[in-house]
């Protein structure tokens, strides 16, 4: 995963950077609008951390060429700026998601992870996860080369848990992702669908690849 961050303030950036090249990313950053701008068409990136205000090109029009571009890699912007009719403007203009400095690290990482997931780009691939493969397009799921009859819940939450395999996701980001919001999240209703995905995906083969992290939720992984 390719992450840009384009961003003046070399404090903010260095500190952005470092966490996420901690977190395995791949990290580029652009200290101005022009040379993000450019960064941008030249590299295939996968998530864009837009300044707003930045020497050269403000963030604004750095996104506006970008979409004019047909390129449609997610863009969070990153400001001081929190009025309203800015936040509109941001949407307006094709950026994905909005953080007002400052900020935790913890929560721009889970909105990176969040625009990450829900990347358009992504949605046509065959993800891989040791032998398992899942067909995005055709909801078809194999495992060593056998069919998984999954149900299309079992199927939603499968593709959730393999959307960032080895990142441990929690009960909460299951029930917000694979029910709605306003989903009970007090009953037990994750457990029961990750027993019935279990059930199928893991529990005929001798290697197990959903693994439950006590208290924190679960990673699907292959090692
Ligand atoms: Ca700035």
């Amino acid at each position: 995963m390719h992450i840009l961050i384009v961003e003046d303030e070399q404090k903010i950036a260095a500190f952005i950077r470092r966490g996420l090249m901690e977190q395995g990313f791949v990290v580029d950053v652009a200290d101005n609008g022009e040379q993000g701008l450019e960064y941008a068409l030249a590299r295939k990136m996968d998530l864009i951390i837009l300044d707003v205000l930045l020497p050269k090109r403000d963030g604004w029009s750095l996104v506006t060429e970008l979409r004019n571009a047909g390129i449609q890699t997610p863009v969070l912007f990153l400001t001081a700026r929190d009025s309203v009719p800015d936040r509109v403007k941001g949407f307006d203009l094709g950026a994905d998601d909005y953080l007002t400095k400052p900020f935790h690290f913890s929560e721009l990482l889970a909105r990176v992870r969040s625009l990450l997931r829900r990347a358009p780009e992504r949605r046509d691939e065959t993800i891989t996860v040791g032998d398992l493969q899942i067909d995005q397009r055709r909801h078809k799921v194999t495992r060593s080369g056998a069919a998984l009859n999954l149900t299309p819940k079992e199927f939603s939450l499968l593709l959730f848990l393999a959307s960032s395999p080895g990142d441990i996701v929690s009960r909460t980001e299951i029930v917000e992702h694979v029910w709605d919001i306003n989903f009970d999240t007090g009953t037990n209703v994750v457990d029961v669908m990750m027993r019935r995905l279990r059930a199928k995906v893991d529990d005929p083969f001798e290697k197990k690849l959903i693994h439950t992290i006590r208290g924190v939720g679960y990673v699907l992984k292959a090692d």
